[in-house]
């Protein structure tokens, strides 16, 4: 049960005045981390999202800065006056609205995208002053300012406080609405106690939570927000620490529960190995290795093992599943997807059978008899291998002895689900992720900081480098002449549409409009799948691309996990810029599998903002996903977060992973520390420990704690 003391942080932010049912769903949608995901929509913003929800800037209006005297970024206040607006030619949507301000020293673009003339006309009248704060962006190599925060008469700037905080915000809150608000919340909510210790705290001059919160939202100097401020080292440092000790709570959970030796004699290893077509590399020797010895110890293993896409996961999993099968247990091998799933049965079943081992797929595409009949032959030991999605965890489906657990692709996965899965067996089963997500060392530790951790590096022998290029999408005509040479050569494309907005139905229509008009150029050469068909649908549209009947296969992000056509030689991405870097670079690592040389095309449309850019750039430079992924964090860290959600890693909110790195060390070593001293929480600072879990959400962890 959630300690009384924080009911208050988790009530619902329309218990606050100025705020009624349509504005906290609003709010719900901006504040609550977990909006977004499926079956949030019912999630309303409580008092501590508010809280959390921090102020990503201070308009500082006690100095304001000349046009030719702009600081090179940041958020600037400028008094101006009203010089010509430009509205963009009608039915173009792209090109913006541009109004033109100047003082004594120069002149500055504001720019509005979308925008409402008439609106436009009436706080921005011609000839007058106005206060003006906003963003500085560059582009073109001169600064203006995009749809500033605030423009206000000279009456209205009276009235403002001289330094407000910026909120992240969104269609239908207010900046002063939300200020309001967490204010209100402020001014009575109940202090907790302090649940760091006194010596640290001390040592580093940090402030206290509560104090820590109200510097923050009620800023008293531009520098307050900076990362390394006492108050955001605080607050994330909280954060950390909270995340830490629940993966060491997981972590001690899931290893005293007894494991199991499981220690093959090698034959149907070998009998796989001898049946390859290729020998292991050695860093793939290395992880079977290391995955070994956990299957024998009579520990569990916990391990995680990082690889590239194409660094060649499948197989080590299978040789671990082999050594499972030879110590007479089951394994199962669970994938996010139904196409995954098949593709990877269709790769096992013939070395699994070359080693006299029964594999079977199970997905909730298998029904009737057919189910019944594989369920069977699971409950009776027959079935040595099942690969499946989820459904391989539902009621009903009952192994006689499960030793080993796989989960591929696993990105999509949290702690959560990893308890979920265990609680399932009776008798503790060991425990193998493979992700092809490529996560810095320290992402690595918040979102696995329970397991042990191989990383695959370097692909195979024999890939070729992907040649890949960055171009606007005025050139598209260019790139489909190049499109249409390649195919005459017999080449085969993968087209990946826009993710215009986290919804598959809106990604659909930008596929569908796609193929619409590649199929006047290409014919029946191209296909289409995405996310909204039916299973069986989307296998025949797959089929015929890997046989070679398509050239051209438009789609959605479905094709993002794992999808293995060797034959694809050009990935092409639309609206690039969308895209989060992680997912560029899954996208692209379809191609380049095959003897083939590779090339990769990224699409931008638009303007390319910084972070864009950058991540373009990044792509263009380097196929190492470890060096992307250090990168991404950097990226990511600067505020842009399109594509963290998909990535899965936990989010934070207070801590910003490119920054604090060095304070998730120490929440690492003090998480190990305070079980080490006080291993069932029950000492004097443990009470206020019990309240951070609380505070951040990390309830299954504390349930592990009353578990035992
Ligand atoms: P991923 O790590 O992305 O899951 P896969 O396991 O699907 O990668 O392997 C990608 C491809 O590389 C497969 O076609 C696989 O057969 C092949 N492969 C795996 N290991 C090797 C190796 N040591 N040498 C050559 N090819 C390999
Ligand atoms: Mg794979």
């Amino acid at each position: 049960m959630r300690p009384e003391i924080l009911n208050r942080y988790f009530a619902s932010a329309s218990a606050l005045k100025g705020i009624g049912a349509k504005v906290e769903k609003t709010l719900a949608g901006l504040v609550r981390p977990q909006s977004g995901e499926p079956g949030s929509a019912d999630l309303s913003a409580r008092l501590v999202d508010l809280l959390f929800h921090l102020p990503v800037g201070v308009i500082d209006r006690r100095n304001r800065p000349t046009i030719n005297n702009l600081p090179p970024s940041g958020i600037v206040t400028i008094e101006a006056e009203v010089g010509r607006h430009k509205a963009p030619p009608r039915h173009n949507k792209r090109v913006p609205y541009r109004v033109e301000v100047f003082d004594e020293t120069g002149s500055l673009p504001l720019v509005f995208f979308h925008s409402h003339g008439p609106y436009l006309e009436r706080t921005l009248p011609e000839g007058e002053t106005r206060f003006i704060s906003g963003k500085i962006e560059w582009y073109d190599g001169t600064p203006q300012i995009v749809h500033p925060d605030h423009v206000l008469t000279a009456e209205q700037f009276s009235e403002m406080p001289l330094l407000e905080p910026v909120y992240p915000l969104t269609a239908g809150v207010s900046g002063k609405v939300l200020g309001k608000a967490i204010r209100q919340i402020l001014a009575d909510i109940p202090q907790l106690p302090e649940w760091q210790d006194a010596a640290w705290i001390a040592a580093r001059k940090l402030p206290e939570f509560q104090t820590a919160l109200e510097t923050l939202h009620s800023p008293q100097d531009t520098t307050g927000l900076e990362p390394d401020s006492p108050a955001r080292q605080r607050l994330a440092y909280d954060e950390l620490l909270a995340n830490q000790l629940a993966l060491s709570l997981v972590r001690r959970h899931m290893k005293r529960a007894t494991g199991r030796t499981i220690k093959g004699d090698g034959r149907a290893r070998q009998n796989i190995i001898d049946a390859l077509p290729f020998s292991l590399t050695v860093s793939q020797e290395l992880a079977v290795s290391e995955i070994l010895a956990d299957m024998a110890s009579p520990d569990r293993m916990l391990r995680l093992l990082q690889g590239d896409v194409g660094s060649g996961k499948t197989i080590v999993g299978l040789l671990a599943m082999a050594t499972s099968a030879e110590a007479g247990t089951q394994s199962a091998l669970m994938v996010p997807t139904d196409i995954l799933a098949r593709q990877h049965i269709a790769g096992i079943e013939p070395l699994a059978q070359a080693a006299g081992l029964r594999a079977a797929v199970l997905t909730g595409r298998e029904k009737g008899a057919v189910r019944q009949q594989l369920l069977d032959d699971l409950a009776s030991g027959d079935i040595d291998i099942l690969v499946g999605t989820h459904a391989l965890f539902q009621e009903g489906v009952g192994f006689a002895d499960l030793g080993l657990v796989i989960i591929d692709e696993q990105h999509r996965f949290g702690v959560h689900q990893r308890l979920a899965l265990q609680s399932k067996s009776k008798r503790p089963s060991d425990l193998l992720v493979m992700t092809a997500t490529p996560i810095p060392r320290t992402l690595a530790l918040t979102a696995y900081g329970d397991m042990d951790i191989t990383r695959l590096t370097g692909k195979p022998a024999g890939r070729q480098p992907i040649d890949t290029r960055v171009m606007p999408l005025e050139k598209l005509d260019q790139i489909t002449d190049g499109l249409e040479r390649a195919v005459a050569q017999g080449k085969r494309a993968y087209w990946v549409c826009p993710l215009v907005e986290e919804s598959d139905f809106i990604d659909k229509t930008a596929a569908e409009a796609r193929f619409t008009s590649l199929k006047t150029r290409f014919g029946d050469k191209v296909g289409l799948v995405h996310g909204r068909m039916k299973g069986a649908e989307k296998d025949t549209v797959m089929a015929r691309f890997k046989t070679g009947e398509l050239s051209i296969l438009v789609s959605t992000t479905v094709i993002e996990v794992g999808v293995d056509v060797p034959e694809a030689s050009i990935m092409i991405i639309e609206n690039a810029e969308r895209f989060g870097l992680a997912q560029l670079h899954q996208l692209r690592g379809r191609v380049g599998r095959g003897s083939d040389a590779s090339s990769c095309v990224l699409i931008y449309d638009g303007v390319l903002g910084e972070t864009a850019a950058a991540r373009l750039k990044t792509m263009r430079e380097t196929e190492d996903g470890f060096i992307i992924a250090e990168e991404d964090l950097k990226l990511r860290g600067s505020g842009e977060v399109l594509g963290t959600r998909q990535s899965g890693v936990a989010s934070f909110r207070l801590a910003d992973l490119g920054q604090h790195g060095e304070l998730l060390q120490a929440a690492r070593d003090d998480a190990k520390l305070i079980l080490e001293t006080d291993p069932h929480l029950t000492g004097a600072r443990s009470e206020a420990l019990r309240i951070m879990l609380y505070l951040f959400e990390r309830d299954d962890a504390i349930r592990l704690l009353s578990a035992g």
